[in-house]
């Protein structure tokens, strides 16, 4: 792990990011990461690591001084979402999406709402971002439910699906179209709706492959009212709204695939140094060391890239999507791509629970689909070449 560990020491965080990483690397190690394979066995949702983030005061490093956060650099909170993601992929997701569903609060929402919302999420609260619906998944433009204004409140009717913290969320941020307007794009409107509103209901919490751990729930709006304060701009901003919160939630679920991808590699190289069959160690054979290299290479080169997306964000570029989109492509097929061969290098007892390489192989494979379909992001990258 030479290599890595080099990498590591020369990145350059200040003082305060440096104290608070390497905490986040005691509790990872020593609370999180122990408990991982229990919660992928149970289901349950694992309270315990949400209230060790919190202790750390995990959410505040995204909020900004004026509403009581304490925030540090996007790349300090990627690198958080990073390591907490290797200790346990459910528990890191269940982190990002508190930054994914506040983050167009915070850049977008008005002093009132900021003073109002963000203290419930500084407090230790969880956030839910709320797009996706049975027949709008990659294109989410195709989302059907129906924002009503009704005097000083919104009434929200229909179903979403796959939504990540969905069940168990204090504050969802909810995408659907502002009956009023009559355009299927310029319609999309945004509002933050609370827990335990009358007529919001989980319908069904999802029995998932991997990510085991978090909350994919289904949920369903029936006259769900909602005062009209709680809307996020105005009704029709709603797409630029989710574009610009894709940005910034491409670069973290990349960072949550490299925990994955990172605690594979780990493993992998842990084992092939262990274990010798016809008298070599199985990193002995050469077969096995060009793999070695090539998935090193890979990650470090999308470590580097991620860091770079990070500070051009950390710089103020008003215009990052496409490096975003490279950053969740690679880093995801990374993800997939070092897992399997993990498992692989395993042999036989890579495909067994008792080993933590089946879990990463099961985790990775999510990372490939939310957040934009790497079919989707392909698509993206791709046509940016085409001439206007
Ligand atoms: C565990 C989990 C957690 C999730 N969390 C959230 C969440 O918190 N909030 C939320 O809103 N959503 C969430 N999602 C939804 C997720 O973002 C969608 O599943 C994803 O965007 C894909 O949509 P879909 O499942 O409808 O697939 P579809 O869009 O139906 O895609 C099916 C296939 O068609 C391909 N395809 C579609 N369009 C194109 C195209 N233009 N070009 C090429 N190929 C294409 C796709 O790549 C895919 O292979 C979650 C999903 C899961 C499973």
């Amino acid at each position: 792990m030479q290599i890595f560990e080099q990498l590591e020491q020369r990145r350059d965080w200040s003082e305060e990011e440096r104290i608070l990483l390497d905490t986040v690397r005691k509790v990872t190690d020593q609370a999180i990461a122990p408990r991982a394979g229990h919660f992928d066995r149970t289901g349950d949702f694992p309270w315990e690591n949400v209230a060790a983030l919190n202790e750390l005061g995990l959410n505040a490093i995204f909020v900004p001084e004026a509403y009581g956060g304490a925030p540090l650099s996007f790349r300090a909170y990627l690198a958080c979402v990073q390591m907490i993601s290797e200790a346990c992929a459910s528990t890191g997701i269940i982190y990002a999406t508190n930054y994914h569903a506040m983050k167009p609060l915070i850049d977008f929402g008005t002093d009132e709402q900021k003073q109002r919302l963000l203290p419930r999420i500084l407090a230790g609260g969880l956030g839910s971002l709320v797009i996706t619906e049975a027949m709008a998944g990659s294109d989410a433009t195709g989302m059907q439910t129906k924002f009503t204004p009704d005097g000083d409140d919104v009434v929200i009717d229909g179903s979403k699906l796959f939504i990540t913290n969905g069940g168990v969320a204090d504050l969802l941020l909810v995408f659907g179209k502002w009956s009023e307007i009559d355009d299927p794009k310029g319609s999309i409107s945004t509002i933050f709706v609370e827990k335990d509103s009358p007529g919001l209901s989980v319908t069904k919490v999802e029995d998932k492959m991997g990510h085991r751990a978090s909350n994919t729930a289904a949920l369903t709006f029936a006259g769900c009212r909602v005062k009209r304060a709680n809307m996020l701009c105005e009704p029709g901003d709603g797409l630029g709204l989710l574009l610009a919160s894709l940005n910034r939630s491409r670069p973290s679920v990349a960072a949550h695939a490299l925990g994955i991808a990172t605690a594979a590699f780990k493993d992998m190289i842990a084992y092939m140094n262990e274990r010798e069959q016809s008298g070599h160690k199985i990193i002995d054979f050469q077969g096995n060391q060009f793999l070695v290299a090539d998935l090193a290479v890979d990650l470090a080169m999308c470590e580097a890239w991620l860091d770079y997306v990070a500070h051009l964000v950390d710089r103020g570029a008003k215009s990052f999507g496409l490096e975003a989109s490279m950053a969740k492509m690679r880093a995801s097929d990374l993800a997939m791509r070092i897992a399997t061969e993990a498992v692989q290098m395993h042999g036989g007892y890579g495909y067994i629970k008792d080993l933590r390489v089946e879990r990463l192989m099961r985790d990775a494979k999510i990372t490939q689909i939310w957040e934009g379909t790497n079919q989707v992001h392909r698509q993206l990258i791709g046509r940016s070449f085409r001439n206007k």
